[in-house]
């Protein structure tokens, strides 16, 4: 990990762990640990890898300890649940409220979060125009992120 990358880590942990204190939210050691390696991975991460990757400081736990912390974290909104992935990414603004679309990476699994009302609410206003009613709204977009694109393209494309 470069120098920038673990200072914006830090900046982001200790974001976290204010909006935490101000609104009384109860970060434990294990529930900040998993953010904090939610936060480090470069893609959103499952439950088992998250197992592993904390194994080395809290030794074995049962899968049901880090589900506990990582429901705890998405109905907070310190993290979003990647459905399609069943992994979880850190929000990129914690304590202000929005609902999110996702770029993910098919080559890298590079993810994007993009926050913003305006699609989500057109989609769950015209569900009911066509009789249907919406119990789940997942916005997901997958293909190839700039770099994978631009390492893609033959060498001297020109677009
Ligand atoms: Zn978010
Ligand atoms: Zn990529």
């Amino acid at each position: 990990m470069t120098t920038l990358l673990a200072e914006q880590h830090a900046v982001r942990l200790a974001h976290a762990e204010a909006h935490a204190a101000s609104h009384r939210l109860a970060l434990t050691p294990l529930r900040r640990q998993v953010y904090a390696a939610i936060l480090a991975s470069e893609r959103p991460i499952g439950a088992y890898e998250l197992l592993d990757t904390l194994a080395p400081e809290r030794g074995r736990m049962p899968p049901t300890t880090v589900y506990r912390a990582l429901d705890f974290l998405v109905a907070h909104g310190f993290v979003h649940r990647i459905e399609s992935k069943n992994a979880f990414v850190a929000c990129c603004e914690i304590g202000v409220p929005h609902r999110s679309q996702f770029l993910m990476c098919d080559h890298c699994g590079a993810t994007v979060e993009i926050p913003g009302d305006e699609l989500a609410d057109q989609l769950s206003h015209s569900a009911p125009a066509h009789g249907f009613e919406v119990h789940r709204q997942v916005i997901e977009l997958s293909g190839l992120c700039a770099l994978c694109a631009r390492a893609a393209k033959p060498a001297g494309a020109q677009t």
